[in-house]
């Protein structure tokens, strides 16, 4: 497989390093709130790159840490008078629904960052020992960035050109470009500002930084080096040049192979914020009548290093895109006899794309190309569809929602007003289509043309964005 690896700033040849099985990394989500549909984008990259590793013949074992201890956690926790715990259970079984609605294939891990407390003190106490970290009067321990030379290499920061003084520090967990600072390993127990969460540590009462954690449970599970980091492009720094000078500071080996780094998502050409009200978490766009199979769809066919912009009418447009698919799936389905169809130029183009960086823009045109090849050759002659359907089958071990058509109870009167209406405006019976489109939507339902059919919804199910 080729793909972009973000410290090469290239494409590269990837292959696991051993048992034909790809180690991966990848930064999970922090449970102080449901997780917006950026984050979601991300999780979904990583869930088509898992894929398409396995859909190359290869093996995956996929970490993904939970974050429930950081600045925010607490905060958040204190505020409402809650244990951490109390506080981010509902949020982390919430985000595991979350993956399912979307169909994200489960990782094999997802550690939390309270259960591996001990290890972060471990290797910060290590951290210190070899030189790396020191502790300020006080109390808080931080990582010394002029101590690791390579500092900077995967986000590209050319030290020299940044203002870095010797005692320059930062303890929040998240930070800028311009802050290439000595960052904190564990903050010391402030009662202000953690209320009662805190662990006892050779270093005093405290907990750790943010960046420990990652360090910590991808060594942990994956070994000291491994095949493949990712996160948004957000990510890369601080924290995962971070994460690279914590875990090469402590074992001295290169601690990943390749970083991929899926980009940003934009909805409606802005960045989310709530004070824009363009904030939405999956949650919302569920109410709004929306499936977790179309926001999939939508996603899963962006390229993962492009912006996505998400908008309403690319959310409709993937809607009947599916529609497409699903007629299409049933057409399929009832051609069982005729002449088999060569296929085999359009299995290559699909490989190919997944093949190049996970093309998925690419692999859907071909699924699409393959429609209409197919239909084509449907409306000449009898067809049977058996191999078609094994293609569809595998390439849905990437895609994800080929087959996950999803069933409305619908009056079996509004379908067959449906029908009339398709024929009606065929045969260009504009007077007849129109009384059925009055019937249909005056029983609640609305009305949408396709190529191949008269969709029906329900009106409640229906976003209200359109
Ligand atoms: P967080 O919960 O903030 O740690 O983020 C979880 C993941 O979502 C990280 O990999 C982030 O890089 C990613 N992420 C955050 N915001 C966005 C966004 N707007 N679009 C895509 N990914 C994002
Ligand atoms: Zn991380």
């Amino acid at each position: 497989m080729h793909i972009f690896d973000t410290r090469e700033r290239e494409k590269v040849t990837f292959s696991p390093e051993k048992d034909n099985t790809v180690r991966m990394y990848t930064c999970g989500p922090t449970i102080y709130n449901f997780a917006h549909i950026g984050n979601l984008r991300t999780f979904l990259f990583e869930d088509v790159l898992r894929r398409a590793i396995q859909f190359f013949g290869m093996g995956v074992f996929q970490v993904m840490n939970i974050t429930d201890i950081d600045d925010k956690t607490i905060k958040r926790a204190k505020e409402n008078g809650l244990t951490l715990e109390e506080f981010t259970a509902p949020f982390e079984k919430a985000f595991l629904e979350d993956l399912d609605t979307l169909m994200v294939e489960r990782a094999e891990e997802y550690p939390k960052a309270t259960d591996f407390i001990e290890k972060m003190i471990e290797m910060i106490a290590e951290l210190i020992e070899k030189g790396h970290a020191y502790q300020t009067e006080d109390g808080d321990v931080f990582f010394r960035i002029e101590s690791f030379d390579r500092y900077g290499a995967l986000s590209h920061l050319k030290m020299e050109e940044l203002e870095v003084g010797r005692s320059t520090r930062v303890d929040s967990d998240e930070y800028q470009k311009e802050c290439a600072c000595d960052f904190v390993l564990w903050k010391a127990y402030d009662s202000e500002r953690d209320g009662n969460i805190y662990w006892d540590s050779p270093f005093g009462k405290g907990r750790p930084g943010w960046h420990i954690e990652c360090s910590c449970m991808s060594m942990h599970y994956l070994g000291e080096t491994f095949d493949l980091h990712t996160g948004g492009v957000d990510n890369i720094f601080p924290h995962h040049e971070n994460e690279i000078a914590q875990s090469e500071a402590c074992s001295g080996k290169a601690f990943v192979r390749h970083w991929m780094h899926s980009e940003h998502l934009l909805v409606e050409g802005k960045k989310m914020s709530k004070s824009l009200g363009n904030f939405y978490t999956l949650r919302d766009l569920l109410e709004k009548g929306y499936s977790g199979r179309e926001i999939r769809a939508l996603f899963v066919c962006s390229h993962y290093r492009s912006q996505l912009n998400f908008t309403f009418e690319g959310l409709h447009a993937m809607r009947k895109s599916l529609a497409r698919i699903d007629t299409f799936i049933e057409r399929v389905e009832s051609a069982k006899e005729g002449v088999t169809l060569d296929l085999s130029s359009f299995e290559e183009s699909f490989k190919q794309a997944v093949f190049d960086d996970l093309n998925t823009p690419l692999a859907s045109a071909v699924l699409f190309d393959m429609i209409r090849f197919v239909n084509g050759k449907m409306d000449e002659e009898e067809v049977n569809g058996e191999n078609v359907l094994e293609i569809l089958r595998k390439w849905d071990k990437v895609f994800g929602f080929l087959f996950a058509k999803e069933e409305e109870e619908i009056e079996p009167s509004i379908l067959e007003a449906a029908n009339k209406r398709f024929m009606a405006r065929k045969e260009k019976d504009y007077a007849l289509a129109d009384t059925m489109r009055e019937l249909i939507e005056g029983a609640g339902y609305v009305v949408e043309d396709t190529k191949d059919k008269c969709l029906v919804r329900r009106k409640e199910n229906y976003a209200n964005g359109r």
